[in-house]
């Protein structure tokens, strides 16, 4: 029987189509100061060739490569010369280096052709890397990004099983075979229940989500959906751990005829009816709710957040659900010891998205009780996707531009970082963070939560300024 390595491509195979796929050398971009791979000479450009004697294919091969405690490691510098390096360590040690991707081998990109695509909705005539349409196990485990499991090879499946990359984060929309393929438009979507039975029986987990798009898979269809996921989140050792019910997001540049319908406050408000019943039944059954609506239902309804308790801990912070209700928790915490007064009186501006913006006016009201603070509060719409009810994550650089001229800005304007592309100074439209810089009257200063926010505000030095 053929046995796979634990990770990685063996450097003197294989042929043929896996050929196809072979890794890239990892290019280191940073050393961590101190670390070991300082003190082995690694310098930004080197390029990883292989750890003994495997190629890795991604950051999960190489974290689990260098678990082994004695490693000889190929290396090519810069000027293209080949060295050899062999060193001893302790098992859990870091080498400390800083790749420039973290899949060496390409990204898996999506076989769907789901109508509710967001990457379909933008306008053309962008840098080509905003229209990949990334649907890859390995940045689902690494980063929690959501695949649909669609495109898995049985040899990914095996990796899955054999490296426990666990859990994974999983968009179901529905688990009915026929309407998952309908609305993927992919008949290897009506897969999703045998998958899910296949991470039960292996004791590896996921997170999940369904995107609501009314008129498709709501009314009988989510609890049909969300019941499907709830019994394989039941027991010691559930398959599904969380569940996150999203509304679709529509933007003005999709398809005419696609027979997609926006989320009205009335659709928002049947969906709430709808779901609070079954959390409540879940949390009396199991301790826990199991299924959350992210925050945009209940504002696009006009009602009251949950307590954040009943987020319970906030395993689907990240997909907007419960968001603002830790950001205001974690709100209480820095303004805990706030000075009464300033030394120096400030003016500044925040800019946030008009749908969260009557949910933070409290945070606004508080910070402006310090004497000598001015915070000006800015919700701005977006034009660019259409879209007057926006999240914050959402605004993109034209929207700033066009909704703060001539707006009153203070001294500096703080910018959630959430508007920015992961990793990137670039907002979703393509418009980099310093030409809004160069057109904006003032400085600009990212902030990426409560602290940064009181930070800037007191006038203290924050993480993100
Ligand atoms: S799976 Fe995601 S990326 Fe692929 S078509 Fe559907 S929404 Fe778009």
């Amino acid at each position: 029987m053929w046995i796979e390595p634990p990770a990685g491509i063996p450097l003197q195979s294989p042929a043929g189509a896996e050929a196809s796929r072979l890794p890239e050398p990892a290019e280191v971009v940073a050393v961590e100061p101190g670390s070991i791979g300082e003190e082995l000479g690694f310098q930004s450009g080197d390029r990883l060739l292989s750890i003994n004697g495997i190629r890795p294919r991604d950051l999960i091969d190489f974290q689990i490569l260098c678990g082994e405690e004695e490693l000889c490691l190929e290396v090519q510098d810069p000027k293209g010369e080949l060295h050899v390096v062999e060193l001893e360590k302790e098992a859990d040690d870091s080498l400390g280096l800083v790749f420039r991707e973290a899949l060496f081998d390409g990204l898996r990109q999506c076989n769907n052709h789901c109508p509710f695509c967001f990457i379909d909705q933008q306008p053309p005539g962008h840098r080509q890397t905003l229209y990949l349409k990334d649907d890859d196990y390995r940045l689902s485990f690494l980063y929690g990004s959501y695949l649909t499991l669609t495109n898995l090879t049985a040899a990914d499946w095996r990796r899955i099983e054999h490296q426990r990359l666990s859990p994974l984060y999983v968009s179901v929309h529905a688990t009915d075979p026929d309407l998952r393929s309908r609305l993927l438009v992919n008949p290897r979507a009506g897969l999703l229940l045998e998958q899910l039975a296949w991470f039960a029986e292996r004791r590896l987990q996921i997170h999940a989500q369904v995107v609501v798009c009314p008129g498709w898979n709501d009314g009988e269809a989510l609890s049909q959906t969300l019941g499907d996921l709830a019994r394989f989140g039941a027991g010691a050792w559930p398959a599904v751990l969380s569940t996150a019910v999203v509304p679709v997001g529509l933007t003005r540049f999709r398809p005419p005829g696609d027979a997609l319908r926006p989320v009205e406050p009335t659709v928002a408000r049947a969906i709430i009816d709808q779901v609070e019943p079954l959390q409540e039944t879940w949390l009396a059954e199991r301790g826990s709710r199991f299924a959350w609506l992210s925050d945009e239902w209940y504002l696009l309804a006009g009602r009251p957040l949950p307590p954040r308790p009943a987020y319970e801990d906030l395993p689907q912070r990240e997909n907007g659900v419960g968001s603002i209700r830790a950001f205001l928790e974690d709100l209480d915490q820095a303004t805990a010891e706030l000075p009464l007064a300033l030394t120096r009186p400030r003016r500044l501006s925040w800019v946030v998205g008009r749908l969260v913006a009557g949910a933070l006016a409290t945070v606004v009201e508080r910070l402006n009780r310090i004497d000598g603070l001015e915070l000006l509060f800015h919700g701005l719409p977006s034009p660019y996707w259409g879209q007057d009810q926006v999240v914050t994550g959402l605004l993109t650089g034209a929207d700033l531009l066009r909704g703060l001229a001539g707006r009153d800005l203070g001294e500096e304007l703080l910018l959630p970082s959430v508007m920015l592309r992961q990793g990137e100074a670039v907002f979703l439209d393509d418009t980099t963070l310093d030409e809004l810089r160069q057109q904006l009257p003032v400085p600009i200063r990212l902030i990426t939560g409560a602290d940064d926010l009181v930070a800037a505000c007191v006038g203290r030095k924050g993480e993100g300024a």
